[in-house]
């Protein structure tokens, strides 16, 4: 039931904080390019460190794993076109009904957009009328966020209940044969989560002890859920009340963020790839690891924030490469567990770059130091 609130307050809480951002604060055009660079450093940083710890500890040489039988059910390949095309919704509404993040985005950017360029002119025209329809968006927005403190309080809950039921029905068993593989990926997963504390230290006024105890329940959350969609209504009030940010930091980089920007993902995809190829004996020179980057790109993007997505899209890596794809029904037996840790680096990823976003003045610091600027004016 907590899940499923969640997932309902998702959407419209994305439609209205992007239309809210648009129509209510200044985000100077610099923005959006820095978005798209940082999400881009971030996810090529990742996949580095994914391919140089599979490199170096090559898990896939440590043990006997056998061959799966038969292919893996439901194996699409994603291909970046049908990722454009999906992203524009049969209609205007439709993203609202059926949950769909990736085409509602699209909406709430076009309609923020046109909300911004229709209220500038107005304003250069001296006009008003812009304004009624704007407290109509800020106050939805409130309520919707009223609404989640409500289901907030109950997380606990759902997060204790989820993990006894899946280490009761699963136990640990899967775990022994692909021991070195996890290892790997762990170690892989908290090197990522060091750059990101690094970052977030040195481009941004957050502290890493800030941004670890303000963003605990969001990373907690991630991981009970396995999905940074689910999650992103607690990651965007956790980076707005308990880090501190200003809206728009925190709305960029949590609400798109959350469904454009899976780190942990394209770290875990490319590993796949490069511990199957050791598995089999299949070499991957330095070449095809570029295509691997590169695909777990795609992948990683084309992946929806929900549980196992990624293991979808990674046929996509897989089969740019030439790896049987039926391998990848090993990987699933262990998904349940990696799944919700690079779930939570996803979050994480996402809430560096709502901190970079952010910049090096906090947004309390600015009036402070504004009032004692303008003192020392009068003075
Ligand atoms: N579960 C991940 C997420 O929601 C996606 C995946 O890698 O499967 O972010």
């Amino acid at each position: 039931m907590i899940l499923k609130a969640l997932r309902a307050l998702a959407t419209p809480l994305i439609l209205m904080a992007v239309l809210h951002t648009f129509m209510t604060a200044n985000i100077p055009g610099r923005s959006g390019r820095k978005l798209t660079v940082l999400l881009l450093t971030n996810t090529t940083v990742a996949i580095v460190i994914g391919l140089l710890v599979a490199n170096v500890i090559r898990p896939g040489t440590w043990g006997q794993i056998n061959k799966p039988a038969g292919e893996i059910a439901g194996g699409v390949t994603v291909d970046p076109w049908s990722l454009v095309q999906t992203s524009v919704p049969d209609a205007v509404l439709k993203p609202l009904v059926d949950n769909n993040v990736i085409q509602l985005i699209v909406i709430a950017l076009t309609f923020g957009i046109a909300l911004r360029a229709l209220k500038s002119e107005q304003t250069k025209q001296g006009k008003s009328d812009y304004k009624p329809l704007e407290q109509v968006i800020t106050f939805l927005y409130e309520a919707i966020i009223h609404v989640l403190t409500w289901v907030i309080v109950l997380i606990p809950l759902a997060v204790f209940g989820i993990v006894a039921r899946t280490i009761a029905l699963e136990g640990f068993a899967p775990f022994k044969s692909l021991g070195a593989f996890i290892l790997a990926v762990l170690l892989a997963l908290f090197l990522q989560a060091c750059y990101y504390l690094t970052r977030v230290k040195l481009g941004s006024w957050v502290s890493p002890a800030r941004f670890l105890s303000g963003g605990s329940d969001a990373f907690f959350t991630a991981f009970s859920t396995s999905s940074s969609t689910v999650t992103m209504p607690i990651t965007f009030e956790a980076l707005q009340t308990k880090v501190g940010l200003r809206e728009s930091s925190a709305s960029l980089g949590a609400l798109v963020g959350s469904n454009f920007n899976n780190d942990g993902t394209a770290l875990y995809e490319a590993m796949a790839a490069l511990f199957i190829a050791q598995v089999i004996g299949q070499n991957l020179p330095f070449p095809q690891q570029i295509i691997v980057i590169l695909t777990s790109i795609f992948a990683s993007v084309g992946a929806a924030g929900i549980p196992n997505a990624g293991l979808v899209t990674m046929t996509l890596v897989f089969s740019s490469v030439g790896l049987p794809t039926q391998y990848i029904a090993i990987l699933v037996t262990v998904d349940w567990f990696l799944d919700r840790c690079r779930t939570a680096i996803n979050v994480m990823g996402d809430m560096t770059v709502s901190c970079l976003l952010d910049g090096k003045q906090p947004k309390s610091a600015i009036e402070p130091a504004l009032e004692e600027a303008l003192a020392i004016e009068g003075d």
